[in-house]
């Protein structure tokens, strides 16, 4: 196991380097290891295997994730962390590779240079944006561990029924697995941020639907859900109403929040 016992504490990084949150970038650290480790071991095992981690800021779970052997490809927007990140790399044993860029633009298939896994605790502001990406994009990776908003943890991970159950909620689990592994009160975090947050485990389905289907899904539920209150045959109403439920062999008269993930991917298909 690689020794990073010879860095100073989180806490005191930060104030060697005058660094201080900027809410513009989402920046709620975590600086407890204890976290950060548990964080890393819900992701594993990561020995040997890539990983790349979204907003490394002050390098908490970057720690814990070298710890446990991962080769860490870190993205970071904020170009003021570098320094502080660049003397956890030198003790990293080339386990670590710092890119400064915003994680929306960059070609991970580029970065990775093959499989790889997603560990990290996302900026808010651009958590869901950034799990689309990686749930559809050409770069599929292994198994995501994701930091968010405990209400957007919620609403990937909710089975049908469920009040938190919406399209955000198809689309993921019709890509991926998707589990909460852990709550995190808002307290966790420096500087606390509004929410309570939650990490969530997706791994991705080895025979996802193809490209053209997670289109027509997207169509289906941004109407379904648009008007979640409304039965089918009139939420769907500009789809097909009733005869694309029918085709699908689903009933016009139910609501969406009720239709499990496999009756939108039919309602897709029919589509
Ligand atoms: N991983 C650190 C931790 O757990 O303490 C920081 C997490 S903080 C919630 C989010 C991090 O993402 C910040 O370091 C922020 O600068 C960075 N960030 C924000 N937007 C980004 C983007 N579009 N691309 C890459 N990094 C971004």
């Amino acid at each position: 196991m690689i020794d990073l016992s010879t860095l100073p504490p989180l806490r005191e990084s930060l104030a060697d380097h005058g660094l201080l949150a900027d809410k513009s970038f989402g920046q709620h650290f975590l600086l407890d290891l204890n976290i950060t480790r548990k964080i890393a071991r819900l992701a594993g095992p990561l020995e040997g295997q890539t990983v790349i981690e979204v907003g490394p800021g002050p390098g908490g779970l970057t720690r814990a994730l070298v710890e446990a052997g991962a080769n860490v490809i870190a993205v970071e927007k904020d170009a003021r962390f570098l320094p502080l990140l660049n003397e956890l790399a030198a003790v990293s044993d080339g386990r670590l590779t710092l890119v400064e860029a915003d994680a929306l633009k960059v070609d991970e298939a580029a970065l990775a240079c093959g499989p790889g896994h997603v560990v990290s605790n996302l900026p808010y502001n651009v958590g869901t944006p950034l799990l689309i990406k990686w749930l559809t994009g050409p770069w599929r990776p292994v198994s995501m561990t994701l930091m968010f908003q405990k209400e957007v943890a919620d609403r990937i991970a909710a089975p049908a029924g469920a009040d938190a159950y919406g399209r955000l909620s198809v689309v993921s689990q019709a890509l991926a697995k998707a589990k909460v592994v852990m709550d995190l009160p808002a307290r966790a975090f420096t500087p606390p941020p509004k929410v309570a947050s939650a990490v969530v485990r997706l791994d991705p389905l080895s025979d996802a639907p193809p490209a053209e289907l997670i289109a027509a899904l997207e169509k289906v539920t941004a109407a379904a859900f648009g008007q979640r209150r409304k039965m089918l045959r009139s939420s769907l109403r500009l789809l097909g109403g009733e005869a694309l439920c029918e085709k699908a062999g689903i009933d016009p008269n139910v609501r969406a929040e009720t239709v499990p993930v496999e009756g939108f991917l039919r309602l897709a298909r029919a589509l």
